[in-house]
């Protein structure tokens, strides 16, 4: 009965990994857990927020697997300024395909997560494989332009055959109603949820791309707890819009979910 219920625990923790993780709604080395619940791990303290006590400036003290929160050097978010850019020719090459297929949504209490269970959504990366996993927003923006936010911030995140990630960041602006998001948005689960719930409607992501093609790259990590690096990210330069209407009834939900930028350091940002 007590394992049962440490592995309900286990399941619990672990879908509450968010974000920026990959592991979605799958549970991630459930073992794991049990092991430090047994040596006496207080399972509150993974408890992480945006505010407050368990918010980011505390996260890498709330459990030690998320040093790397306070002890990276190659942290997400960052502000780019565009007179840092690299302009030197880049080799890295990016190719997006997107296709009309089915999501489910769950809101794990951090953000809304849609997560893909399709084989044909994926990016190309200099000439690696990456499989969408999940997509979810922050409000405000976690990354920034110029030191300029943006309402909201969508991300993609994909993973290769080595389980390394690749990010694909869109900022969103106030404008027109995203019609590509509809579908979406009118399903919001409103409360946290456990499960998360097939979309009546198949969206096609490329639909909700912006058309000019300039990009941003840099080594980064997950902007969630455990904070872990070696994510590559590729920021979209253009906006997309999304009514006010829309952007206020994803804050309604999640009121704010936006890690601060952290410290550029030694890094470069790289363009197309
Ligand atoms: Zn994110």
């Amino acid at each position: 009965m007590k394992l049962k219920l440490q592995l309900l625990s286990a399941v619990l923790f672990t879908t509450a990994l968010v974000a920026c993780s990959p592991e979605a709604t799958k549970t991630v080395e459930p073992v794991i857990e049990i092991e430090s619940q047994e040596e006496g791990h207080d399972l509150q303290a993974t408890n992480w927020s945006y505010t407050g006590d368990t918010g980011p400036e505390s996260w890498g003290e709330l459990d030690q697997t998320y040093a790397s929160c306070v002890n990276g050097s190659e942290q997400s978010p960052i502000n780019i300024e565009f007179s840092n850019v690299a302009t030197k020719d880049m080799n890295a090459t990016l190719g997006i395909q997107y296709e009309q297929t089915s999501f489910s949504v769950v809101n794990n209490g951090h953000t809304i997560q849609v997560d893909n269970s399709s084989e044909t959504n994926k990016i190309t990366l200099d000439g690696t494989d990456y499989r969408l996993v999940q997509f979810h927003f922050h409000t405000p923006s976690e990354h920034q332009f110029n030191g300029q936010q943006f309402p909201l911030e969508l991300h993609l995140v994909h993973q290769n055959d080595k389980e390394e990630l690749a990010v694909l960041g869109v900022m969103i602006q106030e404008g027109v109603e995203n019609e590509s998001l509809s579908s979406l948005w009118a399903g919001l689960p409103k409360e946290k949820t456990t499960d998360s719930s097939l979309m009546n409607e198949n969206v096609n992501l490329q639909d909700l791309l912006p058309k000019e093609p300039a990009l941003f790259y840099y080594e980064g990590s997950l902007t969630t707890p455990p904070c872990t690096e070696k994510v590559r990210w590729v920021l979209l330069e253009q906006p997309i819009e999304m009514s006010k209407k829309q952007i206020e009834a994803f804050q309604e939900i999640i009121p704010h979910n936006s890690r601060p930028v952290q410290p550029l350091n030694e890094r470069e940002i790289n363009k197309n």
